[in-house]
């Protein structure tokens, strides 16, 4: 397993909708290991694929408690299927905009239809911390970020202060 790096914003692979899985072969299940390992360094609950780069429709997440044992999960071609007319507001974060915290409200409750790593079918009912998780993860397939469920004011006032951030490491700002 390989600690990949991050894709930070505002670097435009983030905006990338990601492609559906075809075959879930060893490539598919080592990315997913990688992806797993990266996630747990990191630290963080949640990873899409298009966060280290790669533009799959792949994500795992680990939701258990600190302390608990690890749950690691991984969800290939991920899809919403259904979602609750109640709302949650979480308090979000994103590995890919390191330092930044926003309360982000989402249904409280989605059904998430994919294929597990052994490429069966699986459908979760998910709902509390998960349920916010699978939606922000999503949102990364499609090349959304959880700054665009903020207002635009704060959206546009962190894209400002990564993009002058990415100036002086020297990386290409958008
Ligand atoms: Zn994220």
């Amino acid at each position: 397993m390989t600690i990949k790096p991050l894709i930070i914003l505002p670097d435009p692979v983030l905006r990338q909708v990601s492609t559906p899985i075809e075959t879930i072969d060893a490539d598919i299940r080592r990315l997913a290991d990688d992806m797993l390992e990266t996630m747990y360094d990191a630290p963080g609950i949640g990873l899409a694929a298009i966060q280290i780069g790669v533009a799959k429709r792949m994500l795992v997440l680990d939701v258990s408690k600190e302390g608990d044992e690890k749950t690691p999960r991984v969800f290939i071609n991920p899809e919403i299927v259904d979602s609750s007319d109640e709302f949650s507001v979480y308090e979000e974060g994103c590995l890919s905009i390191p330092d930044y915290y926003a309360e982000v409200e989402r249904p409280a409750m989605v059904i998430v239809k994919h294929l597990d790593r052994d490429g069966k079918e699986q459908i979760v009912k998910a709902d509390g911390l998960l349920a916010t998780c699978l939606q922000h993860e999503i949102d990364h397939l499609n090349g959304v970020l959880f700054i665009d469920h903020i207002s635009k004011l704060k959206r546009d006032m962190v894209i400002r202060k990564f993009t002058k951030a990415a100036k002086t490491r020297g990386a290409k700002a958008i």
